[in-house]
């Protein structure tokens, strides 16, 4: 398009009024009424298919074809009262973003009428023309083939005019093609493992959740500014120009007022986010001018994935309306900090523990420590796909650049954490580990003060950082599907899990009680995973050095990074989680490179 063009278009949608949006109600009133929730669908269900499908929900089962013609029924008319017309499957295909095809609810009545129309059928299933979707090679166009299954854990919504409904994308043959399929069978791996460890300690937990609290780092631009110049919408960045003259050398633009344009789109957005239930709750300004975030309060981590996605588009949208464009580019500006995704994650059990917080008593320590120590040895093993999970190249740009964490994985513990580990290893098992009457296991020496969720002692340099009751993975860029990075860390970490539990089970088969087991096996993984360890400041050129020598991936060039994703024992992890075949990971590497060649 040529500037003129392309700046008339602007233009005419600069003449757009800001629509005023902040209603006078209470949050709590409006909060996901755009949602088919719980309270939704109490009140369009009958109680059979509310019991049906919230267990189906809660437990992970199928739903079958007659619960989903009822629950298809009542979406709909739930729906048809919001003004809605059209209904389409929301779907994640491995491009970034989200994609959907809008279909009417109208269908021919066999007397020359309409009626609106939407049955289980549709709702469960569909056959998108997905045959410019990016696939791998998993598809020839001649069966180019792709269905999208209703995921019914994470509820329907309604954008505008259109019931959403999400949905995992697989192929005619039954290889994935998205971002949900293998994040929700990672969740799911991560439950079974996770669970069996727990039950060394709490014979009670059933089941595992995975939670996810997003960061959402972003820039805001004038309308009238971006469309004066062609490098921005073609490429998301800005290609030449000269630093500004005040920029973020004072720092005093991080947590600063702000300005009360922005200050007028956040609010706005905010209403939208909580009427499609998204839990926002953070926004600050950012280190560099025109820098903002906004993070939500932790979910699901499957529901919190989609509400990031959403939340994408939405802000899209949203700042149109306030003149503003947003850069989720994660690095727009030269010489200034890019923008990231910070994924805060954690384990949590359906008895309320969460796994990494060392707790009130010593019992709790023993498991804390227990999570803790696989999750560094799933990071060292798994450093160079954790890597790959996260690369891109636009995230090339920021990583190793102002306030980034370098294209090397490693994890930050603190103080107090580093030295309970350093003393487990160097204890006797008579220290370490004490059994009660009740056979119950804790830890021997000492507390793990409750003081670490508010402790100074927080290295933002670490791109896997332990911070108080869950780890903050940093190295995510802004614009990207954080189900990416997410189930790489939720597979690498079951299948440690998984060989946790094998370890264990192999030296009490040689006679060795349960304290003893876990004990040697803690601390052998304590030893060995120690090269991962790393509480300094990452972004000094020591450190690149250091991690060489650690054999810590070190590999800078994305393209080559992704090729981890065929080695031998990723395949073997993947597969043994149940999480990606073969195929599919062949299929992803070589989508992963295509995209990166086209964007570069
Ligand atoms: P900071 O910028 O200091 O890292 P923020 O308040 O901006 O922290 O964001 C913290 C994020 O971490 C929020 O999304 C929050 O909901 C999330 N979070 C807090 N506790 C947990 C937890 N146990 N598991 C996962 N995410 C969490
Ligand atoms: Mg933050």
């Amino acid at each position: 398009m040529s500037i003129s063009r392309f700046n008339a278009v602007e233009k005419a949608s600069n003449r757009k009024a800001v629509e005023a949006v902040t209603p006078n109600q209470k949050v709590s009133e409006y909060y996901g009424e755009n949602v088919f929730n719980r309270k939704a669908m109490q009140k369009y269900l009958s109680k059979e298919t509310y019991k049906a499908l919230t267990h189906a929900i809660d437990n992970g089962t199928p739903i079958d074809r007659e619960i989903a013609n009822h629950v298809a029924a009542g979406m709909r008319m739930w729906a048809l009262e919001k003004g809605v017309t059209h209904y389409t499957h929301w779907l994640q295909p491995l491009t970034d973003g989200t994609a959907e095809k809008h279909d009417a609810f109208v269908e021919h009545d066999g007397n020359g009428g309409m009626i609106e129309e939407f049955s289980g059928k549709l709702l469960a299933q569909q056959e998108p023309d997905a045959s410019s979707f990016p696939n791998g090679g998993l598809r020839n166009t001649f069966e180019a083939r792709g269905y999208s299954a209703w995921d019914p854990s994470s509820p329907a919504f309604i954008v505008d005019d259109t019931l959403c409904i999400p949905t995992v994308f697989i192929a005619y043959t039954g290889e994935t093609l998205d971002y949900k399929t293998p994040l929700i069978r990672s969740v799911e791996a991560l439950n079974k493992a996770a669970k069996d460890v727990c039950n060394y300690f709490n014979e009670d937990v059933h089941k595992v959740i995975t939670y996810l609290g997003w960061e959402q780092e972003y820039f805001l631009v004038d309308e009238e500014l971006y469309s004066a110049r062609p490098d921005l919408p073609l490429t998301e960045r800005t290609l030449l120009g000269h630093e500004s003259a005040k920029n973020q050398q004072l720092d005093d633009h991080y947590f600063g007022v702000i300005p009360s344009r922005v200050q007028e789109f956040m609010k706005d957005l905010e209403v939208e986010c909580y009427k499609l239930g998204i839990p926002v709750k953070t926004r600050h300004n950012e280190v560099v001018p025109n820098q903002f975030e906004l993070a939500p309060i932790y979910e699901e981590c499957n529901l919190a994935n989609d509400h990031n996605q959403l939340l994408m588009s939405v802000m899209k949208r949203v700042s149109r309306r306030h003149n503003f464009r947003v850069l989720l580019h994660e690095k727009p500006f030269m010489g200034v900090n890019g923008s990231g995704k910070h994924c805060n994650w954690s384990m949590g059990t359906d008895t309320d523990i969460n796994l990494f917080s060392p707790g009130k008593n010593r019992e709790d320590n023993l498991r804390f420590i227990t999570f803790v120590v696989n999750t560094l040895m799933a990071v060292y093993k798994y450093n160079a796909l954790l890597k790959a999970s996260i690369a891109s190249a636009t995230n090339a740009h920021r990583l190793g650049a102002n306030k980034a964490p370098p294209a090397i994985i490693s994890s930050f513990l603190g103080t107090q954490i580093s030295e309970v580990l350093d003393k487990f290893e160097n204890s006797s098992i008579e220290d370490a580990i004490k059994v009660d009457e009740k056979k119950r296991l804790s830890l021997g020496f000492g507390q793990i003060p409750e003081l670490l969720l508010d402790n100074t002692d927080r290295n933002r340099t670490s791109p896997f950082a332990f911070t108080g009751n869950r780890f903050e993975f940093r190295a995510p860029g802004s614009s990207v599907n954080c189900g990416s990075a997410m189930l790489a860390v939720n597979s690498a970490v079951a299948y440690q899990l998984q060989q946790f539990k094998k370890d264990v089970e192999a030296l009490r088969a040689e006679g060795k009680s349960k304290e003893v087991a876990i004990f040697e096996t803690l601390k052998a993984y304590i030893k060995e995973s120690k090269p991962i360890r790393f509480d300094g400041n990452d972004y000094c050129d020591e450190w690149k050095e250091e991690a060489a020598r650690r054999g810590l991936d070190c590999e800078n060039s994305v393209p080559l990074q992704y090729d981890v994703y065929m080695k031998p024992e990723v395949i073997h992890m993947f597969k043994e989680t149940g999480v990606l075949n073969e195929k599919e990971l062949e299929a992803r590497n070589e989508i992963k490179w295509e995209i990166y060649i086209k964007k570069v």
